[in-house]
């Protein structure tokens, strides 16, 4: 049976991108005069698209393609104090309450005891340890990993730690950065789609793989991960 399984936390164990979206529309809001919402949208995304290399995930490096944005939308005229709006909107969302998403308690509690459970993030190290600490997962997962990126190797690296890869499981909202670089490892994937999915985390096509899973919600992925026999 399976005796690793890690857990991706944004959009898996609590609400996240909603947040993003709304700080998207809080930013339309300050660029109206420059560009409809559609076009700053676009922009937005291109910018993320651009930054996330050098600056990673979360919440900093998204407040920085915000202001990037502003910039490129105004040709470089947005006033200080539209400034200060964008770089509010992106202090706010590190404010953010946080909730669990529906039968997250519930399944942690009854898998602590089954497996070694390991929340695997990536995003600002600050703003995912204060995500973990208010959410409280801490009593169920025995360890914390923030990561820069989720590719094979860092599921090579972190299961390799507690077992075999064999043996380990990888459960999240995010086929591309949870589930498939899992596979790839040569450990297991459980896809656990969320309401909404960040265009930079979409994947086109999904393989058909053995060792691939999509579940409907986190109990159907519990389930799931106690019936595979490696
Ligand atoms: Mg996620």
């Amino acid at each position: 049976m399976i005796k690793t399984v890690g857990f991706d936390a944004d959009d898996t164990l609590w609400h996240n991108e909603p947040f993003f979206g709304e700080a998207q529309a809080a930013l339309i809001e300050v660029l109206k005069d420059f560009a409809n919402g559609s076009d700053v949208a676009g922009v937005l995304l291109e910018m993320q698209r651009r930054n996330v290399p050098t600056m990673g995930y979360g919440i900093k490096a998204f407040t920085f393609s915000m202001m990037d944005t502003g910039l490129a939308v105004s040709g470089g005229h947005l006033d200080s104090s539209a400034m200060v709006d964008i770089m509010n909107i992106g202090r706010e969302m590190l404010a953010h309450p946080v909730d669990l998403l529906p039968g997250v308690a519930d399944t942690l509690e009854g898998m602590a005891g089954n497996y070694e459970l390991v929340l695997i993030t990536k995003g600002d190290l600050v703003d995912q340890e204060r995500k973990v600490r208010l959410s409280e997962v801490g009593n169920w997962f025995s360890h914390v990993e923030i990561v820069s990126e989720k590719r094979p190797q860092t599921y090579e690296a972190i299961f390799g730690r507690f077992g075999s890869l064999n043996h380990s499981a990888m459960i999240g909202n995010s086929a591309k950065s949870d589930a498939l670089p899992a596979v790839r490892a040569g450990a297991w994937g459980v896809h656990v789609p969320y309401e909404v999915t960040w265009e930079l985390e979409m994947v086109e096509t999904v393989p058909d793989h053995p060792r691939y899973f999509e579940a409907k919600d986190i109990v159907h992925a519990a389930e799931i991960i106690k019936d595979i026999e490696p």
